[in-house]
């Protein structure tokens, strides 16, 4: 598939007014500098597209992109915020939540992963919660330009052993960089796969 439109269309705080769900929706999630802009620019072939994400007072909210007028790319601004006050953090994990677990098109998530770091205890909490609530996702590690082969599959390896931990299969994961375009392919070929089988 090739992406040939993607724009705008609106930000949410309540799953409830995110636009009607007749089409596909596939989410983006990660924390903060996993490098999910440069992703979704990338994927979207746009030098800016996911900006509008986080300009300010859009960082908390679902952010809704059109692509090619027939699915949903959907940004999730970060979780797992490290500065922000208590209340804030509860207030964006229970609009999350409810988005992903009341979002009937919602068909999968990706959830951004840096490839230079050792798994990371929040990004393994999102994962499991994943897991207990029978949500669809893939992994999607980020950044594989920048770590050495060798630290990049000794970091690969200890997150197979943790989810095989977790898991009898071990979740679906693609290796990306917004840098050289690795994974967008395969990612986008996954959509479309699954966009074929969307039902309304
Ligand atoms: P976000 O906060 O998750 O949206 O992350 P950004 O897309 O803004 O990226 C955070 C930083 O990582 C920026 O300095 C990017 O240039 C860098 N970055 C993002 N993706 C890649 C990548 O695939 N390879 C490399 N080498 N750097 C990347």
């Amino acid at each position: 598939m090739e992406i040939h439109d993607a724009r705008f269309v609106v930000s949410n705080s309540d799953y409830k007014k995110c636009p009607s769900p007749d089409i596909p929706e596939y989410a983006f999630i990660g924390r903060s500098n996993v490098g999910k802009s440069s992703l979704i620019n990338m994927l979207t072939g746009r030098k800016n597209l996911a900006k509008i994400s986080g300009t300010p007072g859009k960082t908390r909210l679902i952010n809704h992109f059109k692509i090619n007028d027939s699915w949903y790319l959907v940004d999730l601004p970060g979780y797992g915020f490290a500065k922000i006050s208590k209340t804030i953090r509860n207030e964006w994990e229970k609009m999350l939540q409810d988005y992903l677990l009341h979002r009937i098109n919602l068909k999968n998530t990706f959830i951004l992963i840096d490839s230079r770091l050792k798994p990371q205890n929040n990004d393994l909490g999102f994962i499991s919660w994943f897991g207990e609530n029978n949500l669809p996702f893939v992994i999607l590690f980020t950044k594989s330009d920048k770590p050495s082969k060798a630290i990049m599959n000794s970091n690969l390896e200890t997150y197979k052993n943790i989810l095989a931990e977790m898991w009898e299969e071990i979740p679906v994961s693609i290796i990306t960089s917004a840098r050289t375009g690795k994974g967008k392919a395969e990612i986008l070929s996954m959509i479309e796969t699954l966009n074929q089988n969307f039902k309304r």
